[in-house]
C-alpha cells in the first residue's frame, strides 16, 4: 500500500505531459513523472517521497517504441529494460540491461527511469556513453536534442518538469565489438561491485564506462587512451588503472582495494575478448 493520496494522470503526448506538470506544479501539487513506477512506489512506501500528483508516461506512444529510422536506432525512454533484453536491438545494451535487478523488476523498470532515478548505479547509461548517443528532452520551452554526454555526467541534468523522451545512436554503433561484465559481491542479482561496458571503435580504440566504482557512473578519456595505447595488455591495464580516481567507493559490496583488483581482472578480460589476445 502507498500511504499517501495523489491524483493520477495519463497523458497521451509529451507536450500534454509537460503542460500538466507545469500546471500541477504551479498548483503546488508536487507532481512526479512515473514510468515503471518501481522507484516511486518503493520510495513512497518508505516515506521518502510524497508526490501529490503522478503523471504516468506509459500512454505516450513515442516513448514506448524502439525503432531504426534514418540511420539511427531510437530507444523510447518508457521502454522496459526486459524488452531491450528480449528484442536485443543492441547487443551491448541487452547484456547490460539483463543484469539490472531481477526479471520481474526488469519488466517494469524503464530506460528513462534507470537514467533519471535516484538509485545511483544507472547501469543502462553505460552503453549510451560509448556510442555517440543523443538524448531528446521535452520541457516548457519545447524539445531539445543534445549529445548524451552533454546531459549525462553520472547523473542526468534535467530542469524541473523536463521529460526524457528518447535516446538514439547511429545504427553502425550497434555492430561495434563490445564487452560487458558485472561483478557482484555474493548473488548474481545485486547492485554492482563493478560494472563495465566497453566497445572497440573502428579505429581499434577502446572506450570503457563504469558503474559501482564511484558514487555515480564514470568514464574517462585519459583511461581509454591509456588502455588503447601501444604495449602489452598487462602494461596497458596498469596504465589504465593509474587513471582511475584515487578514491573509489568503500561499502558493503567491497573495499576500494578489492574494487581495484576486480577492475584489473575485468580490463584484462576485456582486452582479451575484444582483441583476441
Ligand atoms: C528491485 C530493484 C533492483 C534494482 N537494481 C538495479 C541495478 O542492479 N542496477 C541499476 O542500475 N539500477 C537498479 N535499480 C534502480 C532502478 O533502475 C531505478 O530505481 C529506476 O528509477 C526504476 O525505473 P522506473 O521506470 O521504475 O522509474 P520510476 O519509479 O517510474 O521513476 C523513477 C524516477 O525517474 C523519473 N523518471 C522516470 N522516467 C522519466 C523520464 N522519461 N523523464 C524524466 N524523469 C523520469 C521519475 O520522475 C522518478 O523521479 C533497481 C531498482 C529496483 C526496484
Amino acid at each position: 500500500m502507498i500511504p499517501i493520496d495523489f491524483s493520477y494522470w495519463r497523458p497521451t503526448s509529451a507536450e500534454e505531459a509537460v503542460a500538466l506538470y507545469q500546471r500541477l506544479a504551479a498548483d503546488r501539487q508536487e507532481p512526479a513523472y512515473c514510468a515503471g513506477g518501481t522507484e516511486i512506489v518503493t520510495r513512497a512506501r518508505l516515506g521518502q517521497l510524497a508526490p501529490g500528483a503522478v503523471i504516468d508516461l506509459k500512454a505516450i506512444p513515442e516513448m514506448c517504441r524502439v525503432a531504426c529510422e534514418g540511420g539511427r536506432w531510437h530507444f523510447g525512454a518508457a521502454v522496459p529494460l526486459a524488452q531491450l533484453v528480449d528484442d536485443e536491438p543492441w547487443p551491448l545494451l541487452a547484456r547490460i540491461a539483463e543484469r539490472v535487478a531481477d526479471h520481474t523488476s526488469r519488466a517494469h523498470i524503464t530506460l528513462g527511469g534507470n537514467l533519471a532515478g535516484a538509485i545511483q548505479y544507472r547501469e543502462a547509461a553505460l552503453p549510451f556513453w560509448l556510442a555517440d548517443a543523443e538524448i531528446t528532452v521535452a520541457g516548457p520551452h519545447g524539445r531539445h536534442t543534445a549529445p548524451f554526454a552533454q546531459r549525462f555526467g553520472g547523473a542526468l541534468s534535467l530542469d524541473p518538469g523536463e521529460l526524457v523522451l528518447d535516446l538514439s545512436i547511429p545504427e553502425s554503433a550497434t555492430r561495434f565489438p563490445s564487452y560487458a561484465q558485472k561483478a557482484t559481491r555474493l548473488d548474481y542479482v545485486d547492485y554492482p561491485l563493478v560494472t563495465v561496458a566497453a566497445v572497440q571503435s573502428p579505429g581499434g580504440h577502446l572506450r570503457v564506462a563504469w558503474s559501482g566504482l564511484l558514487p555515480e557512473p564514470f568514464r574517462s578519456d585519459a583511461l581509454d587512451a591509456a588502455l588503447s595505447a601501444a604495449g602489452t595488455p598487462a602494461a596497458r591495464v596498469a596504465r589504465a588503472l593509474g587513471e582511475l580516481p584515487s578514491t573509489l567507493v568503500e561499502d558493503l559490496h567491497g573495499t576500494a582495494d578489492y574494487r581495484r583488483f576486480v577492475c584489473e581482472q575485468i580490463l584484462s578480460d576485456a582486452i582479451a575478448d575484444l582483441e583476441g589476445t
